[in-house]
């Protein structure tokens, strides 16, 4: 059986090159009828935040990426947090040390230093040199009694690792270049070298989808594995790997944690929908097809091969990341849109929390009005303020009643009032009839220059939802107090 995982560490906020990985994850589990893992790599205690694990736990709970095992819903392979699992990491250290597989390096900083720079100069690769591998009882109680504490140190085997990447084909890592590595520092505590490949064995993770960052890893876990096999962690079967390609911001440098369309809870903020983000990041080294773009993450499910990835590093284009969104946008059910926008409408402190009937069925009234000129859900507050404020708490964008609201305009704004006050009836049609009557045919005014100041007048702004529904919706005895107002 399929088992993925995805293992972030909580430290700032969450990446959107996480989310990508996360993705292509779960929709591998997803295909394949396995099981999603959720990691916590938080043994770095001095970086962990508790905001940035609320802030994964919110992330991946908004876009729906649900998670079989991990923090929250359990398993049968926890803890889930890595800083619940440090007795396990010191056992599986002690037992590694036991069986050779890895032994006390006394170097310290400076002499490895040392050590590496006189390579350098003699052209040689730097790296551990192997120094301590097999030192004799009288250099360990030399050290000791100097008061050294050492690290354990990976012996790594003398031999080529090659494996099978599943994106991007046959790897081979010669062994000068893959030195034995530290896996428990001086003071105990144990190295991402260590607790990673530990839990992926303990956990037993069948594939390792991962960013190409970790790639140069690889090889020194696959060796790892190997030797956890001998002493019996896990069941005795190395993972899969697949590395998945860089994601590149502007100037085509990595997209880094500091560049601002990096922070994926941005996305949720700015009024995203967990389809366009998700559907985008899923196009940053794969396509469903060549000649689409726009699809559901079920979709994705059904025909998702990390076989198929692109090895080649992707470009992140907010623009592009938009116009997928507005396409889920208007793909959105109404009704399902509407209570969207009263969410974020809520969020943006248009609404309260305690929202009323009334102005949730105003924004399902007013959403297909809207939802085609929309691109993000943060679009709702400018357009639709005017449907939902108290009439003593809306105001006029003054730029654009200097605009549009000058004597010519005032003028319009009264000849429209007066002609509406005059009307029977209330509907889209017979107020559109009786504007184009008074209006344009009466007054002679081109329809621009008719309608603008009433939109104004009515919406506070000269761009808004069509005006003849905006102002059915809005209803009478409001429409016709803001054309009064707007006279003043
Ligand atoms: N905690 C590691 C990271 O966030 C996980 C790497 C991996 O997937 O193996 O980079």
């Amino acid at each position: 059986p399929v088992r993925v995982r995805m293992a972030p560490s909580p430290t700032g906020s969450p990446h959107v090159g996480l989310v990508r990985t996360a993705l292509y994850n779960w929709a591998f589990a997803r295909h394949h009828g396995g099981t999603f893992v959720f990691r916590v790599e938080d043994t770095d205690t001095a970086r962990n935040t508790q905001e940035s694990y609320d802030a994964l736990i919110d992330l991946f709970t908004w876009l729906g990426l649900t998670w079989d095992e991990g923090p929250d819903v359990g398993g049968d392979f926890g803890p889930y947090r890595q800083s619940e699992r440090f007795e396990i990491y010191a056992d599986v250290a002690r037992r590694l040390r036991e069986a050779g597989r890895a032994y006390d390096c006394y170097c310290s900083t400076e002499e490895l230093e040392a050590r590496n720079e006189a390579a350098r100069s003699e052209g040689r690769a730097p790296g551990y040199d192997g120094h301590c591998r097999d030192l004799s009882e009288e250099q360990v109680q030399a050290y000791e009694a100097e008061g050294r504490k050492p690290v354990l140190r990976f012996r790594m085997p003398d031999r080529a690792i090659t494996f099978d990447d599943l994106v991007r084909g046959e790897i081979t890592f010669q062994p000068e270049n893959v030195p034995d590595f530290v896996l428990v520092r001086n003071n105990g505590h144990p190295l991402y070298t260590l607790v990673n490949p530990v839990d992926d064995a303990l956990m037993e993770i069948t594939h390792v989808l991962r960013g190409e960052d970790i790639l140069s890893s690889t090889p020194r876990q696959i060796a790892l594995y190997d030797a956890l096999a001998e002493i019996g962690v896990g069941n005795g079967t190395t993972p899969q790997f697949g590395h998945l390609p860089y994601v590149m911001g502007q100037g085509n440098k990595k997209l880094s944690k500091r560049d601002p369309e990096a922070n994926a809870l941005g996305y949720r903020d700015a009024g995203f929908l967990p389809e366009g983000l998700l559907n985008y990041l899923a196009l940053l080294g794969w396509a469903i097809a060549e000649d689409r773009d726009v699809f559901g993450i079920d979709e994705m499910v059904e025909v998702f091969d990390i076989r198929r990835v692109n090895p080649n590093p992707a470009r992140f284009d907010l623009k592009k990341c938009e116009a997928i969104n507005a396409s889920h946008v208007r793909a959105l059910a109404v009704d399902d849109l509407a209570e969207r926008i009263v969410a974020h409408l809520q969020r943006a402190g248009v609404l309260s929390a305690d929202v009323t009937d009334e102005q949730r069925a105003v924004v399902h009234a007013a959403t297909p009005l809207v939802q085609e000129r929309m691109v993000t859900l943060d679009e709702a507050p400018a357009m639709l303020e005017f449907l939902l404020v108290d009439e003593d708490a809306f105001t006029r964008d003054p730029a654009d009643v200097a605009k549009l609201l000058d004597e010519q305009g005032v003028a319009v704004v009264r000849a429209a009032h007066d002609a509406l006050a005059a009307a029977s009836e209330w509907t889209t049609e017979s107020i559109d009839a009786t504007l184009r009557r008074s209006l344009v045919e009466e007054l002679g005014l081109k329809p621009r220059n008719a309608f603008g100041p009433v939109r104004v007048a009515l919406t506070g702004r000269k761009v808004s939802p069509p005006l003849f529904e905006s102002l059915e919706l809005l209803g009478r005895e409001r429409s016709l107090a803001r054309l009064a107002s707007a006279q003043q």
